[in-house]
């Protein structure tokens, strides 16, 4: 279909901040056919910021953090099921629960995701966790509330500074592994970074850097 025809039917992939705001954006400029928003997750777009801060410490509750939307009833939303694969020539993008959708114009917003632990057999023994979803935040949560002996914290980006945050918020020996020479390397670079591994040293987070995890 040529980029003049009429459009009426629009599928957003992804039902997370920016697939919520993109949608909002079609609106506002105009757009009144079919909108469709797929997400692979059951839950209505939400903030994932405060899922390694407040949830983890229990200020928040995981379910408390639906994104305000000026979207009005007008939406198919499809949660649940992710989209599987897109016929491009077709134009229809087919979900894992078998449905189709036919679009003019898609939007593809997935987001990123947690990079998986190397070892599949490893990632699912009990007590390891990943956090980038709702449902991540909900487990580790309740296993921190368990109160473990000591948390390990394998990686020290800004998810995991907040973890070991977190932990010792909540009161909890953690040990936080960074490879790099400072926490935050990457994005603060090695003098800010230092500054933070400083703060996390005083506030007793056991920091190994330069170290990995075999
Ligand atoms: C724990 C955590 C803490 C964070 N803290 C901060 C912070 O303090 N400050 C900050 O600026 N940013 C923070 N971020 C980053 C911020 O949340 C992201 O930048 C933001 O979520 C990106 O929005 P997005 O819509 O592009 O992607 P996402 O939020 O990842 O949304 C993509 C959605 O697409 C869905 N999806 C994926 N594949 C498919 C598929 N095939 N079919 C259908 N749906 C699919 C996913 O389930 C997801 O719901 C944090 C992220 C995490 C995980």
């Amino acid at each position: 279909m040529g980029s003049n025809s009429p459009v009426r039917a629009i599928v957003v992939v992804g039902a997370g901040l920016a697939a919520l705001r993109g949608a909002e954006a079609m609106r506002r400029a105009g757009y009144s056919g079919s909108l469709t928003i797929v997400g692979a997750e059951p839950y209505s777009p939400y903030d994932r910021p405060p899922l390694s801060k407040h949830v983890l410490t229990g200020h928040i509750s995981a379910d408390a953090m639906t994104l305000p939307s000026s979207l009005d009833g007008d939406v198919d939303w499809r949660l649940g099921s992710p989209a599987d694969y897109l016929d491009r020539a077709a134009q229809v993008v087919h979900l894992a629960d078998g449905s189709a959708l036919s679009y003019d114009r898609r939007l593809i917003a997935t987001g990123t995701r947690a990079r998986p632990w190397p070892n599949p057999h490893e990632a699912k023994l009990v007590g390891v966790y990943s956090l980038r979803g709702r449902d991540d935040a909900v487990a580790l949560r309740a296993a921190l509330v368990a109160r473990p002996k000591r948390v390990l914290v394998i990686g020290g980006g800004l998810i995991g500074c907040e973890v070991a945050s977190a932990c010792r918020q909540l009161g909890l020996p953690v040990t936080l592994v960074q490879p790099g020479p400072a926490p935050l390397g990457r994005a603060l670079g090695r003098y800010i970074g230092g500054i933070v591994g400083a703060m996390h040293a005083v506030r007793g987070v056991d920091l190994r850097l330069g170290a990995e995890v075999e």
